[in-house]
């Protein structure tokens, strides 16, 4: 169950994108890497004393490597853990690269943040892992837990009166992908259909992780 606990917008500047790592922060003048900071106050470079050395575009390798570390960070997944999924995309049938953004969907940590409940996917996590999320009306408390088609996902009785999750709910107001289906007052959702690639709106390019891990 490990988890990276280091700071977080040095993550995003590495990438040189928002990865949308802090829940409000992120949308406000705070963001180092914001488009509408001043370039004297802005850090969109790579963190670190030669950050700024880094900041040409590298090899053909590099390019896959930097797109995998992106997608591993926008869902908060570890090495390890990535490539098991990566191995499971390869040995279904399919596309692999969209097979493995399906399945990062269908955690349920992302699942719970993309229902607004939580600001970021690392708070979804928490929520999780504090027995506030329950599916299926059973207590799931493990952030990796894939949900699949028909589940419905509920806060717990006592998350449904948190002043956090109501909070994020009005002040994230964030769009609910087609494949979640809504249920009452945004309390309830239940997994419609396997998250289709033009249902997931991370701008990832598969096909460059798939080159990477298939060399
Ligand atoms: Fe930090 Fe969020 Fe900005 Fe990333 S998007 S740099 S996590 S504030």
């Amino acid at each position: 169950m490990a988890r990276y606990t280091g700071p977080v917008c040095r993550l995003c500047r590495r990438e040189r994108t928002k990865l949308f790592l802090k829940g409000e922060r992120c949308i406000s003048l705070k963001c180092p890497v914001s488009e509408a900071v001043t370039d004297r106050h802005s850090r969109a470079y790579p963190p670190g004393q030669h950050g700024r050395d880094r900041m040409r575009t590298g090899s053909e390798y590099q390019m896959q490597l930097r797109e995998k570390q992106k997608a591993r960070r926008i869902y908060g997944v570890l090495e390890k853990q990535f490539r098991s999924y990566y191995r499971e995309a390869n040995r279904r049938q399919g596309i692999t690269g969209e097979l493995l953004l399906a399945m990062l969907e269908k955690r349920l940590d992302n699942v719970v943040f993309r229902t607004g409940w939580a600001a970021s996917r690392a708070q979804a996590r928490q929520l999780v892992r504090h027995g506030h999320v329950l599916v299926n009306g059973r207590r799931v408390t493990i952030p990796s837990f894939r949900v699949a088609t028909g589940n419905k996902v509920t806060p717990s009785g006592r998350a449904k009166e948190m002043i956090l999750l109501r909070r994020n709910l009005d002040v994230m107001d964030r769009q609910v992908p087609l494949w979640l289906e809504q249920g009452d007052a945004r309390l309830e959702f239940t997994v419609a259909s396997e998250p289709e690639r033009a249902q997931i709106d991370e701008d990832i390019q598969e096909q460059l992780i798939v080159e990477l891990y298939s060399k």
